[in-house]
């Protein structure tokens, strides 16, 4: 399996999607922000450094975020393929990885950009505030990422497009047809 990057504005469905991708390719997954949550739970030193950038609806800085992400890429099994999911979310982050990859004689692979209105967007994460009651899930921290979004982030889809690796899926209302959309996608890069 090609390595998958799934990218897409904060409640894009970039989680949702990773999981059924996982489940139906046995692919591996990780996502970065799960990552430093549990690092939070755990209350340890890299865990207090990121909560005060997530509560602000902040990036955690380059330098540490590659760091990490070399570690867990390492721990998965090889071959085997794996979804990056909320990485990278700069360009320092997109170079990174890549040379990350070659180093190890590994691609990028394929990019999923899912693209939600930003309504949309904004219902679906106040109502997962309700449910998951998530620090960073409030109106005023919402904005601000997808303010930090449009800024840093945005600008990667380019990135992928030079590449030559950007798909993209946008919402038309409804799960079961953009996961179909995407598995056909990913069947016809595999
Ligand atoms: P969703 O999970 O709904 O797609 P999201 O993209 O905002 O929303 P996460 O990917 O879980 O949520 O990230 C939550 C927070 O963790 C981010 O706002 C940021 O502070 C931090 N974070 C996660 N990944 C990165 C990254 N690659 N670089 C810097 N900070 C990150
Ligand atoms: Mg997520």
């Amino acid at each position: 399996m090609k390595n998958i990057i799934i990218f897409g504005a904060p409640g894009s469905g970039k989680g949702t999607y990773s999981d059924e991708i996982v489940k139906r390719y046995n692919m591996g997954h990780i996502s970065t922000g799960d990552v430093l949550r549990g690092e939070i739970k755990n209350g340890t030193e890299l865990g207090k450094i990121a909560k005060g950038y997530i509560d602000q609806g902040q990036l955690i800085p380059d330098d540490l975020m590659i760091d990490i992400l070399a570690k867990v890429y390492d721990s998965h099994e090889e071959g085997r393929g794996v979804i990056f999911d909320g990485f990278p979310r700069t360009i320092a982050q997109a170079e990174a990885l890549k040379q990350m990859l070659t180093q190890r004689g590994h691609d990028l692979g394929m990019m999923i950009e899912l693209v939600v209105d930003e309504q949309t967007l904004m219902e679906r994460l106040l109502r997962r505030a309700e449910i998951e009651g998530r620090a960073d899930d409030n109106e005023e921290t919402i904005r601000k990422r997808f303010a930090v979004y449009h800024q840093k982030t945005e600008p990667l889809a380019q990135w992928f497009e030079q590449e030559g690796i950007r798909h993209t899926f946008t919402w038309k209302g409804s799960k079961e047809l953009m996961l179909e959309e995407i598995f056909k996608g990913i069947d016809a890069e595999n």
